[in-house]
């Protein structure tokens, strides 16, 4: 068995994407995460680059206790010692210099010849090591770079005593076949790496949505190290996503050969959303494992294939990573079994045939005007059929505004509402935050509440063309639940993502329509 050490980047390379800016305590909360997830090194970040990063880095190195801590270092002094004063403190303390080795990275921006870039990045190793545990070395844009200079390049900094060479895809270049072929080039020609007495990294971006791909293949041709990041966050397209990568080596590890990493998956979906949250960035829809549509199944034939066996569409569990189970998601798509099985969430039994006509006409109706059917709408259907007896909450109008009170301005939401068909006195709150205000306002309005763990919007399009869409994850009852909105409105979007998941939690835990009038009332 091959023991894949795994250099999570998500605070370094992750760090350098545009818009990224974590503060140092931020910082320090995604590195207490990627120690439970269970990555062998945490690169901390760049020491160098500014005195608060240098800050976040010491932090985590107090801190983190079972992966070694890493930190970036140009190949020269001052970045080496601000690296190793940073790193003091760590458990294991590891330094990653990189030095570009290419043609036009040595021409044009280092403006070195091939002896000049070799002999820096050598007495920079034997520098760094007086001064860590271990001395990573990355060949900057490796993958455009003569092979046979690569090759001496790694074993002079190898004799030297760098114990990690990187192969770095620095431009996402590469197809996966060469990055094999380099690869094996490599580990087969550096003596130490034949040796034992150092292993070969590869670290791959996904410019041509190849990063995962090449750092597949370079583990097959004899890396012992990948660098990845969470959600692939980092420069330009990003790196190789930590979770894909955990992903394939549990899903198809028996395919790939003989490989083992210490990650522990359940971790890896809560540690995404938690960079997500920090940095206000929501993975594609279609993003694998974190995509909104990761685990959904909104097609007739497909939802009907999955509630008969998952294993029909579905080659991941998502409870293996630490997320929620798969969504039926109801839209004009959807078939009977599954508009059926939401049913049956709902009402806790699933009708007879005949009845399900009934909703079924109910449902098509909705659907063939809507993207999608809440489970607001398909209570209010049930209710038409006689199937729901119990409350179910619609906003007639809610307005978040900010007020002036003393010196401050605080928002005040507003919220008109109904259950069933009954109209609810007007009830506000303020906060400081517009989305806290909202929330509770709406929270004041029901008995059990419903804890939000998790809230996200975005926006698409502009003018008329506006489209707010909330997710939201809410516990309730012990239960996690999601809900999701589409409007005009990025109030009205969370309003009605909110209301959603308290309608779905009323119907699904039974909560009775007496407790909600009486809330309703005390919340005015
Ligand atoms: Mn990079």
């Amino acid at each position: 068995m091959n023991r894949i050490i795994i250099l999570d980047t998500t605070l370094r390379d992750g760090e350098q994407a545009p818009g990224m800016a974590m503060t140092p305590e931020e910082k320090l909360a995604v590195a207490l995460m990627l120690e439970k997830c269970g990555v062998d090194i945490i690169e901390a970040g760049f020491p160098v680059s500014s005195q608060r990063d240098f800050e976040a880095v010491k932090a985590i190195a107090e801190t983190v206790k079972n992966c070694a801590v890493s930190a970036l270092a140009r190949v020269v002094e001052n970045d080496i010692d601000r690296a190793a004063e940073a790193l003091k403190d760590a458990v294991k303390r590891h330094i990653h210099l990189s030095i570009a080795t290419s043609p036009i990275h040595r021409d044009k921006k280092l403006r070195m010849s091939r002896d000049e870039v070799l002999k820096k990045a050598v007495n920079a190793v034997r520098y760094a090591l007086t001064k860590c545990d271990t001395v990573e070395i990355g060949a900057e844009d490796a993958t455009r770079t003569e092979p046979e200079f690569l090759l001496d390049f790694f074993t002079a900094v190898t004799e030297a005593g760098a114990r990690v060479i990187n192969i770095a895809d620095t431009s996402g270049y590469s197809l996966p076949q060469e990055f094999a072929k380099l690869t094996s080039f490599i580990a087969g020609g550096v003596p130490k790496v034949i040796s034992g007495d150092a292993i070969v990294s590869v670290h791959c971006h996904n410019d041509l949505g190849l990063a995962l791909a090449n750092t597949i293949a370079g583990i097959s041709a004899g890396a012992l190290q990948v660098e990845a990041t969470l959600m692939g966050v980092g420069e330009r397209a990003g790196n190789a996503a930590l979770e894909e990568l955990a992903a394939v080596m549990k899903t198809r590890g028996s395919a790939l050969g003989k490989y083992e990493t210490a990650v522990n998956t359940q971790m890896l979906i809560p540690a995404c959303e938690l960079v997500s949250s920090i940095e206000a960035i929501s993975p594609g829809a279609s993003k694998p494992l974190t995509g909104r549509n990761a685990f959904a199944h909104s097609s007739g034939i497909h939802q009907d294939g999955m509630l008969k066996c998952r294993q029909s569409y579905e080659i991941i569990d998502p409870a293996d990573f630490g997320g929620a189970g798969f969504r039926i998601l109801l839209s004009r798509h959807s078939g009977r079994s599954g508009v059926a099985s939401k049913v049956g969430e709902l009402l806790g039994y699933e009708p007879p045939p005949e009845a399900m006509d009934a909703v079924m006409r109910g449902f098509e109706k909705i659907a063939s005007s809507e993207k999608s059917v809440s489970c607001t709408a398909l209570l209010r259907i049930l209710r038409d059929c006689g199937l729901y007896d119990g409350v179910i909450y619609s906003i007639l109008k809610i307005s978040v505004l900010p007020e002036k009170i003393g010196k401050n301005y605080r928002y005040c939401a507003r919220v008109d509402l109904k259950v069933n068909e009954t109209k609810c006195p007007v009830i506000s709150a303020e906060d400081d935050d517009a989305f806290k205000a909202l929330f509770s306002v709406l929270g004041s309005a029901m008995p059990w509440g419903i804890k939000i763990k998790n809230f996200s919007l975005s926006l698409f399009g502009a003018g008329e063309r506006l489209s707010a869409s909330a997710i939201l994850q809410a516990e309730t009852g012990g239960a996690l639940i999601r809900a999701e909105s589409n409007k005009h409105d990025i109030y009205a979007a969370a309003a009605g993502a909110y209301i959603d998941a308290a309608n779905y939690a009323a119907a699904a835990f039974k909560l009775h329509a007496h407790e909600m009038s009486h809330a309703g009332m005390a919340g005015a």
